[in-house]
């Protein structure tokens, strides 16, 4: 390769599903109209209805992003003390428990799945945890009956981090329902979006009413603060866009499920890369093309095919590479030194996120697989050349 790249414009992970434009437009032309712009507004009553319509649970509670609403679900929650969830997960999922001086144990994947590993979350139980938060990774369910029983016997709360689950069902009832309360992100880069944005679903009516409280100070009514509240309020533009993209959440599901069939076919006998599939038996989102480039197999590592692809102006991502355990504050702090989780480490230095969505194109997908294809099969090349700099850079 060389030369020029093969896109002339990056394409990116992540990029947003933006939906039917005249439609937002008409809806924020209402807001302006209307000079409501946030504080529990008519869209987002509605969006919260039609999302709790469409999971099946019997509360929806939007907030500003999925960060707040994992705090204000922890807090709701009650959880203390430690709180066991994966290091293989965005940093939101820790940041949001220490924010509230929770201790996140972090507990290691089943490697085939990549969500916790039931048994191993066993084993991460002291006197001091009050809870587990189980995360959906890619949009798989976690193995929730087992995550459930777990916690049930050891009087435990259970919460999932849901940001990548929208529109998924596990045995045939959607996400959203399972445990205490389960937290949505419908932040810009995931498939349905408010811009910013995120919500809260679950079935208990105190749960929610406490939530709606924190989300806007406390307020139970004009000059009346009955709560520690903070801000977590979704605003109307926000609002009319997640109504906007839910209207065509359908068709956005079809297009990520064409680009990873598309991906699947690209890619079927490229030694040691595979794809993370989903069950077919279940509503999924596939939201996350995600390849496993397997060390064994493979005769490239992760790292140089990602390298090759930037190159090449294919911006793929290793998500939620190192862990959170190799991140700060966690690294360095003493309360982690000889945390061993080998499953997670393997994982997450062999996944390789690829673009997906409605700004990506079968033809486009072609060409990344191609790039990939033909990196892969001159990796003796490429692997030489790169051996060769490495010793260079230490000799100098
Ligand atoms: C995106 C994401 C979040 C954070 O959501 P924001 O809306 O960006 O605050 C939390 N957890 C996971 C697993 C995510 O992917």
């Amino acid at each position: 390769m060389g030369g020029s790249p093969a896109f002339s414009h990056p394409i990116h992970v992540g990029s947003p599903n933006v939906g039917d434009r005249r439609r937002f437009l008409a809806r924020i032309e209402d807001m302006l109209d209307r000079r409501w712009l946030t504080n529990d507004g008519p869209f987002v009553r509605e969006l919260e209805e039609r999302i709790a319509r469409f999971a099946g649970v019997k509360h929806c509670v939007a907030m500003c992003n999925g960060t707040v609403a994992l705090e204000i679900a922890i807090r709701a929650l009650n959880l203390s003390g430690e709180v066991i969830c994966p290091a293989f997960t965005f940093i939101a999922t820790a940041h949001a428990l220490r924010w509230q001086e929770i201790k996140p144990v972090f507990c290691d994947i089943n490697p085939d799945t990549h969500n916790l590993d039931p048994e191993e979350v066993e084993k991460c139980i002291t006197k001091r945890t009050t809870g587990i938060v189980g995360v959906h990774l890619w949009g798989r369910p976690c193995e929730i009956e087992a995550l459930e029983s777990l916690a049930e016997r050891k009087k435990l709360i259970l919460m999932f981090d849901a940001a990548h689950a929208f529109g998924c069902s596990r045995r045939g009832r959607m996400i959203g329902g399972f445990g205490q309360a389960e937290v949505f992100s419908f932040h810009a880069t995931k498939i349905f979006n408010t811009l910013e944005g995120g919500a809260v679903l679950t079935n208990n009516d105190e749960v929610a009413g406490k939530m709606k409280l924190m989300r806007n100070f406390g307020f139970a009514g004009y000059d009346c603060v009955t709560y520690l509240g903070m801000n977590g309020k979704m605003n109307e533009a926000s609002a009319a866009m997640g109504l906007t993209l839910l209207e065509s959440f359908g068709e956005l599901v079809d297009t990520n499920n064409r680009n990873y069939a598309a991906y699947r076919d690209g890619l079927k006998d490229v030694p040691g890369i595979r794809l993370v599939e989903y069950d077919q038996s279940e509503k999924c989102n596939y939201q996350y093309v995600v390849a496993q480039v397997d060390g064994g197999h493979c005769p490239i590592s992760r790292d140089i095919l990602l390298d090759a692809l930037h190159r090449e102006n294919v911006v793929a991502r290793r998500y939620f590479y190192p862990g959170c355990h190799n991140m700060e504050p966690y690294k360095s702090s003493g309360e982690y030194a000889g945390l061993s989780l080998p499953a997670t480490d393997r994982v997450a230095s062999e996944v390789l996120i690829l673009p997906t969505g409605t700004a990506i194109t079968p033809t486009d997908i072609a060409e990344v697989c191609g790039i990939i294809r033909t990196v892969v099969h001159h990796a003796g090349e490429v692997v030489a050349r790169s051996v060769s700099l490495g010793n260079k850079g230490r000799e100098a």
